[in-house]
């Protein structure tokens, strides 16, 4: 092969990046700036300054011995990220980056896709192998790094040339259209990547801090002799709009109907992913206080409970973990058949997670309960595994993963019917907890993790960053069941009805538990407890 210099393979490498790897980033950027008049212009000078800045950034880090790997590994990657984003125009933060990472392989074979192979092998095989084939000289050290020198302060220049010519358009591209750079593949994964390894490694040396140390529970209050058992079901992906509950057209919710619930039709996450909104519906901060750190670095609510030494705590998971609000509990992962009795071929039920729980409430009896169950919900993109075959009421169904190869009435078709099994599967928690009523204070609570996009403006899945996510990402399901007894006593369930469509937030759900659990601490905000305006004294 023909010899060629480490900063011209650089140089072609940066131009076939900007080419095939950023239809996601040049399609959002033809949103924003419709090719016409100067924009056209603009276009090029962003495609000229990717070229050069792409260039800049793998010369900093070139070397005989890190410029092939480096080359390849971002290939590869690479090719990856240009498939998320140009299938589910996703985009690759740290919060994805820590969702990934703690997605297990179940969840990610969902993802798998011809497409995908395709992606990988034209995108990452190739010009990896490319790469590695190439018969690069290098010059003697001083020689290489006079050429390095050379090679960035040419790019530097070219650079900032590039963005002082257009430096009006530069200041709103940068200023005004902040989400636009979440595209730009592979400058902006690798700054994620490099952002989520800081964070990290700052959180390591970690100690709990303590929060509520003055919980307590009064048992021997005279109309408190009864225990309570509440059952806390976290959801997944389910948007508040799919319910019929809130008013979809399509009977979604037969059975929830004929609950008596508590429906918060104005239920709004924390986060727009799994590994934001669970620890932050259960943690001491709201959602505008809430980072990754202060969560895993503060007791959650679930603590203050066990705290009180008053309520025994139980979370079964049958959706990834808990996302570390239950360490200091009793965990028990019903994603394997092992703990759970019901699976199929395709994967365990939610409902397996009600098997056992008797004994459980049995061997408890002493104290108050909470259950918590974590629900596989609509985890998606494959809507049509997450419900067992006779839940398919509503067709023609998408039956791949490749949400956008399929028509929305499809898409739209899997997601209900999932949403029809989650229906279900809440009615029964309903029933199971019925004959506790009698013994105990017996209540029930729903909250979906976040929403989900179903290909509304070409969006799929979820994890946009909060502040540019769509409204379906956000407004979740949810509701309560109060127990007929003991349980309505306390409450005035009209009055607690009447103001059902208030606007709530996970923010809420920390208060609301200590007010259900009759918590007396100084950390418990009334005004934050969704049933305080509703309580007897
Ligand atoms: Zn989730």
């Amino acid at each position: 092969m023909k010899e060629i210099s480490q900063y011209r393979v650089i140089f072609y490498s940066a131009i076939i990046f900007t080419l095939f790897y950023n239809f996601s980033f040049f399609k959002a950027v033809l949103g924003v700036y419709p090719p016409s008049g100067m924009n056209i212009i603009y276009l090029f000078s962003i495609f000229a300054l990717l070229i050069v800045f792409i260039t800049f950034f793998f010369t900093l880090f070139s070397s005989k011995y890190t410029t092939k790997p480096l080359l390849i590994v971002t290939f590869v990657v690479s090719s990856f990220v240009a498939y998320f984003m140009d299938a589910y125009s996703i985009v690759i933060d740290t919060e994805m980056i820590r969702n990934t990472l703690q997605t297990n392989l179940n969840e990610s074979t969902d993802l798998f896709s011809i497409k995908l192979v395709v992606y990988v092998l034209l995108l990452g095989v190739l010009p990896s192998f490319l790469v590695y084939k190439s018969n690069i000289v290098y010059k003697p050290l001083k020689g290489e790094i006079l050429s390095k020198l050379k090679s960035l302060i040419l790019t530097l220049v070219l650079v900032l040339v590039i963005i002082f010519s257009f430096s009006k358009f530069y200041t709103s591209f940068f200023r005004e259209h902040k989400p636009l750079r979440y595209h730009v593949n592979p400058i902006y994964w690798i700054y994620s990547i490099g952002k989520y390894i800081s964070n990290s490694l700052d959180s390591t040396p970690t100690t709990l801090k303590k929060i509520g140390l003055d919980a307590k529970i009064d048992f021997t209050k005279e109309d408190d002799e009864v225990k309570e058992l509440i059952i806390m079901v976290v959801g997944e992906a389910a948007r508040a709009d799919r319910f019929s509950l809130n008013g979809y057209e399509k009977e979604t919710n037969p059975l929830l109907k004929k609950e008596d619930i508590i429906n918060f039709s104005n239920m709004y996450s924390c986060g727009t992913s799994t590994a934001v909104s669970v620890p932050c519906m259960f943690s001491f901060y709201s959602r505008d206080n809430y980072n990754y750190k202060k969560g895993v670095s503060t007791e959650n609510v679930i603590d203050v409970l066990k705290n009180t030494g008053k309520v025994d705590i139980l979370w079964r998971d049958n959706n990834s973990d808990s996302k570390g609000v239950a360490l200091r509990v009793d965990f028990e992962d019903f994603k394997t058949p092992e703990n759970n009795t019901i699976c199929d071929d395709v994967e365990c039920r939610d409902e397996g997670m009600l098997i056992g729980l008797d004994k459980y409430i049995k061997e408890h009896s002493d104290k108050d309960i909470l259950i918590v169950l974590h629900q596989m919900g609509n985890h998606g993109p494959a809507y049509y595994k997450r419900y067992p075959k006779e839940f398919e009421k509503f067709t023609p169904v998408c039956k791949t993963n490749e949400l956008e190869k399929c028509t929305k009435e499809e898409v739209n078709n899997a997601y209900d019917n999932a949403i029809l099994y989650t229906d279900y599967f809440l009615s029964k928690v309903i029933n199971f907890l019925k004959p506790y009523s009698k013994k105990y204070e017996t209540a029930m609570m729903y909250i979906s993790d976040h929403g989900e996009s179903l290909g509304e403006n070409g969006l799929y899945l979820h994890g946009i960053p909060y502040f540019i996510a769509p409204n379906s990402q956000k407004h979740v399901a949810s509701f309560l069941w109060l127990a007929e007894g003991e349980m309505r006593e306390d409450y005035d369930i009209e009055k607690l009805k009447s103001y059902s469509n208030r606007k709530f937030s996970q923010d809420n759900l920390f208060h609301t538990l200590l007010g259900l659990f009759e918590v007396e601490t100084k950390i418990y905000d009334k005004k934050m407890d969704i049933l305080n305006d509703a309580k007897i004294d």
